[in-house]
């Protein structure tokens, strides 16, 4: 059977070709000055990242997935510490933890929005807790405030993986801009992407923004006298310029993506076999979401997705394995995260990228509709 792809689950194309050209001089800029590696490029988006998120201290890095493992570094912790994360993530959110020696503790996550609440984490907590990484999932704030205070009571750092999530708002403040440290990545498929791997650091304290920058650089303020173990976390020019053109437009991008959201929900609502047959994507009063996915649940969802895919409409599936399941985390310690298990086997990310035709979006969901029934 022919599969010709009529509605791609991403496409970058519609947001390149109009500033195509603006892209390509700032490339031929670094290439110009032959500085490749951190620069006046790296601290001029450093100042403006940090002046759009609302924070005082932005440190570029070399991926989202190195933010979070140099976040744990610089608050110190290591083998014997446990950090709580939800069970329905990425990888690297939980790899992150214990590649620093610390212990992943898994805890489920709210059934409505999919994000880590207060009260699981408050009930996962121990003398060994350290820290909690609460993600914002698919573009979504996990609920804030309750977070910060369970977290001021007890002393715990939080680290917001706010991978999914630059721009998204929590009442008056931005994802990754609440307290200790807010990670974030530029891989090219996220809201703000990069042409290759880049990340952030964010923080309000100068002390750690300070610890960042050294642990970035190999351990080192002054060449070649290293304080501290570090890495190669450096955040290259060529990322920083692609990310300096784009930021501009990064707020009518998410606007493209919030007004595909509510096209969908005017589609879907609309079409009667639907609403009762998948489960919406919600926004929470006081949460704005950026929908990096726009993902709907629904019953038989593996087959859905295949049909959606003979009929050319990619999807995929965030995430198919909940991280308590997977290998790398086993410690024969059974963990009970129902929701998170439920959701690997409902959820499906339909197209939502900024460029997505309003034609498109009636045909994705008249084949969704075609093959519910
Ligand atoms: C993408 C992502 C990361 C990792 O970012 P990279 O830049 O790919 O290393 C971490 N956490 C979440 C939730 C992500 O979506």
């Amino acid at each position: 059977m022919e599969r010709r792809v009529k509605v791609p689950l991403l496409d970058l194309q519609p947001q390149y070709l109009p500033i195509r050209a603006e892209l390509l001089s700032a490339l031929a800029r670094v290439c110009d000055s032959q500085q490749f590696i951190m620069g006046p490029e790296v601290e001029a988006l450093e100042a403006e990242l940090a002046g759009a998120i609302g924070v005082t201290h932005a440190v570029g890095v070399s991926s989202g997935t190195d933010a979070l493992l140099v976040a744990l570094q610089v608050l110190d912790i290591g083998p014997g510490d446990e950090v709580i994360v939800p069970a329905l993530s990425f990888v690297a959110t939980a790899s992150a933890v214990a590649r620093v020696g610390a212990a992943p503790v898994f805890v489920d996550v709210d059934p409505v929005t999919l994000t880590v609440e207060a009260g699981a984490v408050a009930a996962a907590c121990t003398p060994r807790t350290r820290a909690v990484i609460p993600v914002h999932l698919f573009g979504l704030c996990a609920d804030m405030d309750p977070l910060l205070s369970l977290a001021r009571s007890r002393g715990l750092a939080v680290i917001e993986d706010a991978a999914q999530a630059i721009g998204a708002t929590c009442g008056d403040r931005q994802a990754g801009a609440s307290d200790t440290v807010g990670c974030f990545s530029f891989f090219p498929t996220k809201n703000l992407g990069a042409f290759g791997e880049a990340g952030l650091l964010t923080t309000g304290d100068g002390a750690l923004a300070s610890r960042m920058r050294r642990v970035r650089n190999q351990g080192s303020d002054t060449k070649y006298r290293h304080t501290e173990l570090g890495g190669n976390f450096r955040l290259d020019a060529l990322q920083a310029a692609v990310l300096r053109v784009k930021l501009p437009h990064l707020a009518s991008w998410i606007e493209c993506r919030r007004a595909n959201a509510a096209a969908y929900g005017e589609l879907i609502r609309d079409t009667g076999r639907l609403a009762d047959a998948v489960t919406l994507p919600v926004e929470p009063e006081g949460r704005r979401h950026t929908f990096h996915q726009y993902v709907i649940r629904l019953a038989d969802r593996d087959r859905v997705r295949t049909e959606l895919a003979v009929r050319g409409v990619g999807t995929e599936i965030y995430y198919p394995v909940p991280l308590h399941r997977q290998p790398c985390f086993t410690t024969g310690v059974p963990v009970d995260c129902p929701v998170a298990e439920a959701a690997a086997r409902q959820a499906l990310a339909l197209p939502i990228f900024p460029g997505l035709t309003r034609d498109q979006q009636a045909y994705v969901v008249s084949s969704l509709a075609e093959v519910l029934t």
